[in-house]
């Protein structure tokens, strides 16, 4: 639960997690009510701008003194929808509680592949899973040969811009915060080359030693100083898919970004998207990636924390690079 909205870095005193002896959560008979028993829940970037007071934009605020919601992996446990019944497995939008009294469907998936670890319905075959899926193959609109930079490459969805680039043919370069998450980026990951941001005083310098023909697509996670380096190292007709900004989710002013005038030089496309434009591909997506996890030809790397005591620390450690690969909060397993 939210005790109150945030300004700043998150603190895990901003959070407080109860029991409630007395709560019954029971489906109504004229409803479409779905009961869920929660088993993972997802740490995602785009929850702290919820526990902001002010509406932005796609983002409405969390409700204080609720629990706060995200996406997550469930069971059916009790149903008046038609199309979810007792046992059925789901991912979608629920609430950072044991169990969830779901009143509506929509963005609510059935899941028929269990073959796969379930926590993976909250990163790879999941939201952020749709989210490299479409933020690449169609924003970035990425050709063979390209040379490709990746913020944030370690994360939920950076992972898998790498392997879909190499997967297609690129020259692709990724940033993270740790050397053994640079290390992770070469040899798990297959990323051709890594860096560590933290520990390059001039972003520019370092891009241009990276990519010293230039950038063709930039997958952006970071923002801020990143975004404003890249611009300059980008190529004639460059693309930007801008996926989003972690740097600039604790700041009440953005940080400013000089480097616009070459967006006109250089003829860059810079094009954001939300996931949501992409959940109607979600079944080609999954026809489309099962097999690679199958052959273990994509690998997907999760962080794992036990119990919703530990989900605070987990949520906040994103903005602080805690988390190597998906931070996911076992609820409950299977
Ligand atoms: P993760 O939660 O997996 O990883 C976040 C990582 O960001 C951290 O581990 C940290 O890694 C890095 N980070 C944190 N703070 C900073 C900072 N100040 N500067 C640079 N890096 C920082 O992220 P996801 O993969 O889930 O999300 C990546 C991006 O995609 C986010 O911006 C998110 O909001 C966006 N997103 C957008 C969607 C859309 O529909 N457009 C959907 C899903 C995600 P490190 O150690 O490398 O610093």
């Amino acid at each position: 639960i939210l005790k109150d909205y945030v300004s700043g870095f998150p603190k895990e005193s901003d959070m407080v997690v109860t029991v409630d002896e007395n709560l019954k959560l029971k489906v109504a008979d004229d409803s479409k009510d779905i009961l869920v028993k929660n088993l993972y829940l997802s740490c995602d970037p785009y929850m702290r701008l919820l526990m902001t007071s002010r509406s932005l934009e796609i983002f409405t605020p969390y409700t204080l003194g609720t629990p706060i919601t995200g996406f997550g992996v469930g069971k059916v446990i009790d149903s008046r929808n038609p199309e979810f019944k007792e046992g059925d497995l789901v991912w979608g939008t629920t609430g950072w509680e044991e169990y969830s009294l779901l009143k509506s469907s929509e963005g609510l998936f059935k899941i028929h592949h269990t073959d796969i670890p379930l926590s993976y319905y909250t990163g790879i075959l999941g939201m952020p899973g749709l989210t490299a899926y479409g933020g690449f193959y169609e924003v970035c609109a990425p050709k063979k040969g390209e040379y490709v930079f990746v913020s944030a490459a370690s994360g939920a969805v950076g992972q898998l811009v790498g392997q879909f680039a190499k997967l297609m043919g690129c020259y692709v370069v990724g940033s993270a915060g740790t050397q053994d998450k640079v290390e992770l980026l070469k040899n798990k990951f297959g990323f051709d080359d890594a860096f560590n941001y933290k520990e390059e005083p001039d972003l520019n310098a370092a891009l241009k030693r990276y990519f010293p023909k230039g950038i063709d697509i930039y997958f952006e996670n970071v923002g801020g100083k990143m975004l404003d380096a890249v611009i300059l190292n980008m190529r004639v007709y460059g693309r930007i898919a801008a996926c989003g900004m972690i740097s600039q989710y604790n700041r009440d002013q953005p940080e400013g970004v000089h480097n616009l005038m070459s967006i006109v030089y250089k003829r860059i496309r810079i094009e954001g998207f939300s996931v949501f434009d992409y959940y109607p591909q979600y079944s080609k997506f999954l026809d489309f990636i099962l097999p690679y996890i199958r052959e273990g030809k994509v690998k997907y790397v999760e962080d794992i924390v036990k119990g919703l005591e530990n989900g605070p620390a987990a949520l906040i450690g994103l903005f602080s690079g805690r988390n190597v690969g998906k931070q996911v909060v076992v609820i409950a397993p299977q």
